[in-house]
């Protein structure tokens, strides 16, 4: 599973599907959108019968502090109350975990399993970790962005793809008028933090894919018919799934 940030379970578990088919989680970054569910996905496919370590990769950073692996095991030592009285009752391999933390700066392979490959690649997002994600498996290919403004990087891996998740957050005057942002902030999160609409379509045109989808924006009846237009100034493809 790539992130799993808050809220997320929930669909998750909506959805219907075993925990136990979770094979391993993957974290883009670290923002609480992107990983907030982390103690969730843990005891979730606990107490749903795992009965082997959690296997969980994230990028570095370029200080120990701000990487995955000091982000899990802090994460699990505020559950210590947790996962201490579920594990006279659970096996305790449950709470095991398995934390491979990968190198955020590095275009490379970060898993290879059953015909199943994923490579990370460098996200342009704040600070140093943020990735995206490639995963290919079997002749067929999807990348995921994770949160990323325009890049080099993105057009290089994502090239022809069958499948491009690709953050967009809303455009600046909607993040004025609908949010309520000032115009600083708003050019800020939604330009140089974020990828603004005609930024994600200006790169998914580049990196022509089967299917595109855009998420990481507030998508409501006055504000998709926008977005959809800016993607389109410079994205004339396959027509792109709203989610
Ligand atoms: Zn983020």
């Amino acid at each position: 599973m790539f992130d799993f940030g808050f809220g997320s379970q929930m669909n998750f578990t909506a959805l219907e599907i075993p925990y136990s088919d979770i094979t391993a989680y993957f974290a883009t970054h670290l923002h609480t959108d992107h990983v907030g569910d982390f103690g969730q996905i843990r005891v979730g496919s606990w107490t749903s019968g795992r009965l082997k370590p959690l296997e969980v990769y994230g990028p570095s950073s370029n200080k120990p502090e701000y990487g995955f692996a000091h982000f899990v095991k802090h994460q699990c030592e505020s559950c210590r109350w947790d996962t201490e009285s579920r594990v006279h009752a659970l096996p305790a391999v449950g709470a095991e975990i398995n934390c491979h933390e990968f190198d955020y700066s590095e275009v490379g392979v970060i898993y290879e399993k059953n015909g199943v490959r994923i490579t990370s690649f460098p996200a342009i997002h704040i600070m140093d970790g943020p990735v995206s994600l490639k995963l290919e498996w079997n002749g067929l290919s999807m990348v995921y962005s994770g949160d990323t403004t325009p890049g080099e990087f993105m057009i290089e891996n994502a090239l022809g793809v069958d499948v491009l998740i690709h953050e967009t957050f809303n455009t600046v005057d909607q993040l004025m008028t609908r949010s309520g942002y000032d115009e600083r902030s708003a050019k800020v999160i939604g330009t140089i933090i974020h990828s603004d609409p005609t930024e994600a379509g200006f790169v998914i045109d580049k990196c022509d894919p089967g299917l595109c989808v855009v998420f990481h924006f507030f998508n409501d009846f006055d504000t998709a018919p926008e977005m959809e237009r800016a993607i389109r100034e410079h994205y004339s493809g396959p027509k792109p799934t709203v989610a």
